[in-house]
């Protein structure tokens, strides 16, 4: 075939998808009713027992396999994900199976993987829905229940893209994966066994909420407390220095160590930038102080949220030297001080997940930007300023972009891990055409 030829054959073939996805559109509405149905909540703790998921990806592998997808679902073994900075323990999977299904679509191309979470934030106060976050409702074009749109809104789109793509035959020009995995909203492990399961796939998509832009990276993410010592006493009582037995309040030393990282966060905002994402960023989240209210608190802990770029990112996207940074701002600031000086601040770190892009001139953004057209998207990209499973398989050898529906509510807020979270059924139609049509276009 000549190239316009092809082309002209491409352009049918993605006609084709878009049309019968629009005709599935009740079935890929029930879908995700059903995916919300069944309470994945994240957990919260390693030993946090599982919900639902193994229900929901039996729900998924039989509606696959329907469709003639071959289906691996596993439990993975606690040693089966590498002991590193973001798995500092052992992660068991108990009652929280992985699922990839191969699709009946083949041919001798690169291989493209859909792949999304199938875990939910908590709900929150069940009482401030307007309808319970487990029990689907439909109000004004969009369908509302905790996941609509982070992400079981992109699992059922990808499913049904996959299902269309495959009963039509309009991809044999490389093999077509689904899969759906676990604890995307805990410490990214699903995904990690997922890739460490699979093949090096050609391409992957992951369907979270990108207001339709193509997303090309994510920043880096790190927990951390810092525990702030004090010195207890009669807080009415006139204090002496704490050189002769007075007493230090540690409220007031812990505002010292979070002045200071502002300060790291505003140089930051100076020195680093990146074209498609918002510079780092060291937010104090949580605060807790003190004993008694007349008496001088003795210990203060400061938890702060810390994403960071891509440019300033060791090898394999880990937040090393940002840590020191982070250390050595802290011991600068209370040099000055000396009480803490002569008791410095502790730091316990935990949640740690590396940041990931891909080349924005790959062939995979070319095909993502073309499908997006096909669905009157205006192709732009962007990236992802919190973490998602596109940085596991990007750092794993699979290049890996982030595509997705809108993330705003009727109100012009966001509705990600919000109460009454929904999605328009109109953007769920639209994600599942262009997945359809990637599925269709891409060939690596
Ligand atoms: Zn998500």
């Amino acid at each position: 075939m000549t190239s316009s030829a092809s082309l002209r054959s491409a352009t049918k073939r993605v006609d084709r998808a878009l049309a019968e996805v629009d005709a599935r559109r009740d079935e890929l509405v029930a879908l995700l009713g059903d995916l919300i149905r069944l309470d994945t909540t994240a957990r919260e703790l390693p030993e946090t027992p599982a919900r639902q998921e193994r229900e929901l990806q039996a729900l998924i592998s039989r509606r696959l396999a329907h469709h003639g997808a071959t289906i691996d679902m596993w439990e993975p073994a606690p040693h089966d994900l590498p002991r590193n900075a973001q798995f500092p323990n052992d992660v068991n999977f108990d009652g929280r199976p992985q699922v990839l299904a191969r699709m009946p679509c083949e041919g001798n191309g690169p291989s493209l993987l859909f792949c999304g979470h199938i875990d939910a934030v908590t709900p929150g106060v069940p009482e401030s829905w307007h309808t319970p976050p487990f029990d689907p409702s439909i109000r004004d074009g969009r369908l509302y229940g905790r996941g609509a749109a982070d992400m079981k809104g992109g699992v059922a789109a990808m499913i049904i893209a996959a299902e269309v793509v495959s009963d039509l035959g309009l991809r044999s020009h490389g093999e077509l994966f689904v899969g759906t995995v676990t604890d995307e909203e805990f410490n990214g492990g699903g995904a990690v066994a997922l890739a460490a399961r699979g093949p090096r796939f050609g391409g992957a998509i992951v369907p979270e909420a990108t207001d339709f832009e193509v997303y090309v990276c994510c920043r880096g993410w790190l927990g951390l407390t810092v525990h702030v010592p004090g010195r207890s006493g009669h807080a009415d009582a006139p204090q002496p220095h704490w050189r002769d037995g007075g007493a230090v309040n540690a409220i007031e030393k812990a505002i010292l160590v979070v002045h200071a990282l502002k300060e790291l966060e505003a140089k930051w905002r100076k020195e680093w930038e990146d074209p498609y994402l918002a510079p780092g960023v060291l937010v104090p989240t949580i605060i807790q102080g003190g004993e008694w209210w007349v008496s001088y608190p003795e210990r203060c802990t400061v938890r702060f949220n810390i994403n960071y770029l891509p440019g300033q990112s060791d090898a394999g996207g880990w937040g090393v030297s940002v840590k020191d940074e982070i250390v050595q701002q802290v011991a600068a600031a209370v040099a000055d001080d000396s009480w803490l000086a002569a008791n410095p601040p502790a730091f316990q770190w935990d949640v740690n997940l590396p940041a990931a892009g891909i080349d924005p001139e790959s062939s995979l953004v070319e095909c993502m930007s073309a499908a997006a057209s096909a669905v009157g998207a205006e192709p732009q990209l962007g990236g992802q300023h919190s973490w998602d499973d596109a940085a596991t398989l990007n750092l794993r050898g699979t290049p890996a972009i982030t595509f997705g529906p809108s993330s705003l509510d009727p109100a012009g807020g966001r509705t990600l891990h919000a109460t009454d979270e929904s999605i328009a059924i109109d953007d769920l139609v639209r994600t599942t055409q262009a997945l359809a049509a990637a599925a269709v276009l891409h060939d690596g």
